[in-house]
């Protein structure tokens, strides 16, 4: 039988390693904001959810191919998605995108970053701020399919920075015991994030997203979340 109404699983696809938002703990249990947060609205406003973790691309992808129904994976509002047919929740969390260095590179700002390698994660905000950038700063390009592998590329010298989010770098600086800076002058505009569908159809669960996050705010599980993966 066709399910309808409360009886319907929403199909939520994730990032695969994109700490603190989503990741494995030691324990192997798939954790972060982004997982807290849709567990708690779900709660909230009585759905059911299958969290699928696909990593950035491919989550991307199910979801434009009606394979998931919303997106959950820090993904920054910008225009260029609304125009090309992402439908954003309200804003969860506020971010922006800045570049990381090797610790004794001598890189301080972006004109130190002429003739260099930046590394940056396949189509995400960092990767379309260093396209930006790099004409005028004068470097090169490359591409990396996850968080992970793009920072190891500038631990192991394959690239000379890379380009994420400011938390997401953080965490992976500080868990990882990586060799990194963050070079705060590089920063972009803020951009919040955003829980996404790509398909009218499934504008009720945007309307319970909006509805359940307001909620979780007003009782105070959304600061519970936060205090608990970023500290106070
Ligand atoms: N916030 C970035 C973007 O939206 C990165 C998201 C991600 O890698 N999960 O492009």
């Amino acid at each position: 039988a066709e399910s309808t109404g409360s009886d319907k699983t929403w199909v939520i696809a994730m990032d695969t390693v994109f700490r603190p938002f989503e990741y494995t703990d030691e324990n192997g249990e798939f954790v972060g904001i982004d997982v807290d947060i849709i567990k708690a609205v779900a709660a909230n406003q009585g759905f059911n959810i299958e969290i699928q973790s696909l990593g950035w691309d491919a989550a991307v992808t199910a979801v434009q191919a009606g394979q998931a129904d919303a997106l959950l994976a820090g993904a920054s509002i910008t225009k260029e998605r609304k125009d090309s047919g992402w439908i954003f929740s309200d804003s969860y969390y506020d971010s922006y995108q800045v570049f990381a260095v090797k610790a004794d590179s001598g890189i301080e700002s972006l004109d130190d970053l002429k003739g260099k390698t930046i590394a940056v994660k396949n189509a995400t905000a960092g990767a379309n701020y260093a396209e930006e950038l790099k004409d005028k700063y004068g470097f090169k390009i490359d591409t990396y399919e996850d968080s992970p592998t793009m920072y190891q590329a500038v631990v192991l010298g394959q690239a000379d920075a890379c380009v994420e989010d400011k938390p997401i770098m953080a965490d992976n600086i500080k868990t990882g015991g990586l060799d990194l800076t963050i070079v705060e002058s590089t920063a972009s505009k803020v951009a919040p994030y955003g829980f996404a569908i790509m398909n009218e159809d499934n504008q009720e669960l945007l309307d319970m997203f909006n509805k359940g996050l307001q909620e979780i705010k007003d009782n105070g599980t959304y600061e519970e979340i936060l205090n608990k993966y970023l500290g106070e």
